[in-house]
């Protein structure tokens, strides 16, 4: 098991679902982890409580990921009293489904806001602590449809597909100072963003999925820890696929 021993995580979205998973999969291995989350304090508190019992610090960052202004404080915050950041997973995220016909402006542009640009505020903001250390690896969650496409998330799997490329020219950007970044492209996951999928949709997405099954956020969260740790010192500018063989 990779030792993040000494390390400060910083997870955006880690109040539920996969960023959950991520928190307590590098407090497990005996980092700091920061969790940030929107607004649900209740689900932010018992990820800090699961990650504590699992052995690690922790720290509750409430912001919005899509503020650049927020976003910047808090890492600066975070590195002052923590002496640095070594982990930045981008996984916060938000899915708008509908049709290109009936799309609103507003849901377009909040998907893109928290999708693209709050990623990139915190790449941003790590950016300088991390060239500061030489030493850093940035995740962030693409996903299945930004590869292939899905009717009804035109907006969100765009959003997805530019954080590929957000990860390439990034990675291309850091990779002298010895920062790395990757991405994960996660298929269909059990977690409250697909609980929304009415049951007789699931069983024929199920059919779709050589596994044959929906993943776990623990199933992402491994790959996600595998790219920020030691044993993925040479892989940068990569996309993990972790779909169960729905796309390859
Ligand atoms: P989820 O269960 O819906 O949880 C979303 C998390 O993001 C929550 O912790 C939420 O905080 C936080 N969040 C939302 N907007 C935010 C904002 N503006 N600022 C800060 N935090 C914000 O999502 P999930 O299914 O775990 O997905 C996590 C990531 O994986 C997303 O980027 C998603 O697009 C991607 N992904 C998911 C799947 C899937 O099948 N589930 C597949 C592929 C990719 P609060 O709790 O405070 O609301």
């Amino acid at each position: 098991m990779s030792d993040f021993s000494g390390q400060v995580a910083l997870v955006t979205g880690g109040s539920r679902g996969i960023g959950r998973a991520c928190c307590l999969a590098f407090a497990k291995r005996g980092a700091k982890v920061a969790v940030n989350y929107a607004g649900n304090e209740a689900a932010a508190a018992e990820t800090a409580r699961l990650a504590q019992e699992a052995g690690g610090e922790v720290k509750l960052l409430r912001f919005d990921v899509a503020d650049g202004v927020a976003a910047a404080k808090a890492v600066e915050e975070l590195v002052s009293d923590w002496g640095r950041v070594d982990v930045l997973v981008n996984n916060a995220g938000v899915a708008v489904d509908g049709l290109v016909v009936r799309l609103k402006d507003e849901d377009v542009e909040r998907q893109l806001a928290v999708n693209v640009k709050g990623a990139l505020n915190l790449a941003k903001a790590v950016s300088r602590p991390m060239m500061k250390q030489r030493q850093g690896a940035i995740v962030n969650l693409s996903s299945v449809v930004g590869e292939m496409g899905n009717a009804g998330q035109t907006v969100y799997s765009a959003t997805k597909a530019a954080l590929i490329g957000l990860t390439k020219s990034l990675a291309r950007e850091l990779a002298s100072r010895n920062i790395r970044v990757n991405a994960v492209a996660p298929g269909f996951i059990d977690t409250d963003m697909t609980q929304v999928i009415p049951e007789a949709q699931r069983q024929k997405l199920i059919e779709l999925i050589p596994s044959g099954r929906l993943g776990t956020a623990e199933d992402v969260a491994n790959a996600v820890v595998f790219l920020a740790s030691r044993e993925a010192a040479y892989v940068t500018g990569e996309v993990l696929r972790v779909n169960g063989g729905m796309y390859m």
